[in-house]
């Protein structure tokens, strides 16, 4: 706390120096007066002519000043970062506006006032600045009511086209709302219902709205967000067709818990669980939705496999073995995800846990019987497998009797 403020002294320093004036913004501003720590500052700046590059200038002079700073700074963009050698980062950006051609796209930038700037922002919460130097130095800047928003713990947009601009705020609405307890404005719930229906989902391919719906899909209250996305049709986004009916809650809420044998592989969840989101689209409809291509292999192979299971009739681990070998073990899950009976899920799951017990025999056994790799030897470790999943293999002892057994020339000829 007491480095950051001593950093941003050092900014508004610079900023009087230059001629600038220089606000500290967005959610820093809001952490701040929740007593919350942020961990990452936004400074915007206003240049002395509205210049393009006062963000950029204003980094490069501090930068100039210690050189232990590394400076990166994008023209282009009219922004700069400042990096410390503990880590600390320092965002810069010039005072600007955004024009939005058309909904959802690119916005086209110019600079402009603080106030402009505040108000391209998602919500009131933050949307309010702290003037950094000059005449309002330390003062609170707040046009659009986000003080009393804070404090009654409302979640606001600025304007009604806001989620039409760009969709990813209704992620964001939902996630502010969520993390910080918050409600979303009435108001603000109905622009969300209202920009929805008008079929937003083709911006599901936009990077940045899968990157929100992926912070989401990472947070505690995933559910809940889930809950309250579906609630407003916001679902619609990902996909038209998708609903979070009780059996899809039912089914991610199994895959976290179907989990607890799979430790290592927590780390995934949040992708685990947009794969299971997207499984749930028809078969059809899945074909067109924007997924790379490791993304679409993993959802074909899965739906694949369900379809071979639907005329299964023997559940046992060795007869699942056959049809899920090739499936990797998140593969798996979201396929035991998918599957209604609970029984039937439950084989799975136990067929999976088997799978991950090391194997009582392997090739080394083999060669030590006198035989030689190739094709039978191949056939013979793999029948091993399948013995051992089947539970007929349950020590080394018996494993190795077994493997002497079926290694019998007379045992051997297919
Ligand atoms: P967090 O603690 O999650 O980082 P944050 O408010 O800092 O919260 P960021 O995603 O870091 O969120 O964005 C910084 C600021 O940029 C926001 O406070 C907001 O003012 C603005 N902002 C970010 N994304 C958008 C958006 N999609 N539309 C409008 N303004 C946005
Ligand atoms: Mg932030």
């Amino acid at each position: 706390e007491a480095v950051a403020i001593e950093r941003l002294a050092r900014v508004a320093a610079t900023a009087e120096a230059l001629d600038q004036v220089a606000y500290l913004v967005g959610g820093a501003v809001r952490d701040l007066l929740l007593g919350e720590t942020s961990s990452d500052l936004d400074v915007v700046v206003e240049g002395r002519g509205g210049e393009a590059g006062a963000a950029p200038a204003l980094a490069r002079a501090i930068a100039a000043e210690d050189a232990t700073l590394r400076l990166e700074c994008f023209e282009k963009y009219q922004t700069a970062a400042l990096i410390w050698p503990d880590g600390f980062v320092l965002d810069l950006a010039t005072a600007r506006t955004e024009f939005y051609p058309r909904p959802g796209a690119n916005p086209e930038v110019e600079s402009a006032s603080i106030r402009l700037d505040l108000y391209r922002r998602d919500f009131t919460i933050n949307a309010m600045a702290v003037c950094l130097n000059g005449p309002r130095a330390w003062q609170l800047i707040d046009f659009f009511g986000g003080f009393v928003d804070l404090r009654e713990r409302i979640v606001r947009v600025l304007h009604p086209n806001s989620f039409i601009e760009d969709p990813t705020r209704i992620f964001r609405a939902v996630r502010f709302a969520l993390r910080l307890g918050f409600a979303i404005a009435p108001q603000t719930e109905a622009f969300i219902v209202r920009s929805v229906s008008g079929g937003l989902h083709d911006l599901y391919g936009g990077e940045r709205l899968k990157t929100e719906l992926g912070y989401l899909l990472a947070a505690p209250f995933w559910l809940e967000g889930l809950q309250l996305l579906d609630r407003l049709g916001a679902l619609r986004c990902v996909h038209p067709d998708l609903r979070l009916t009780e059996a899809l809650a039912a089914a991610l809420v199994w895959l976290e818990g179907g989990y607890g044998a799979f430790a290592p592989l927590r780390a995934t969840l949040p992708q685990l669980r947009l794969d299971r989101l997207l499984l749930a689209v028809g078969p059809q409809a899945a074909e067109s939705l924007p997924l790379d291509g490791h993304a679409r292999t993993r959802q074909r192979k899965v739906r694949a496999a369900l379809l071979v299971l639907a005329k299964q009739t023997d559940w046992s681990a060795a007869a699942l073995h056959r049809h899920l070998a090739g499936l990797g073990p998140e593969e798996s899950l979201l396929l035991a995800s998918a599957i209604g009976q609970t029984e039937r899920r439950q084989s799975i799951a136990d067929y999976l846990q088997r799978r991950r017990e090391p194997p009582l025999v392997g090739g080394d056994d083999l060669k030590a019987l006198g035989l030689k790799p190739g094709p039978d030897f191949r056939k013979i470790l793999d029948d091993a497998t399948t013995a051992q999943l089947a539970g007929k293999l349950v020590d080394r002892e018996g494993a190795l009797a077994w493997l002497q057994d079926r290694a019998q020339p007379g045992n051997r000829a297919y």
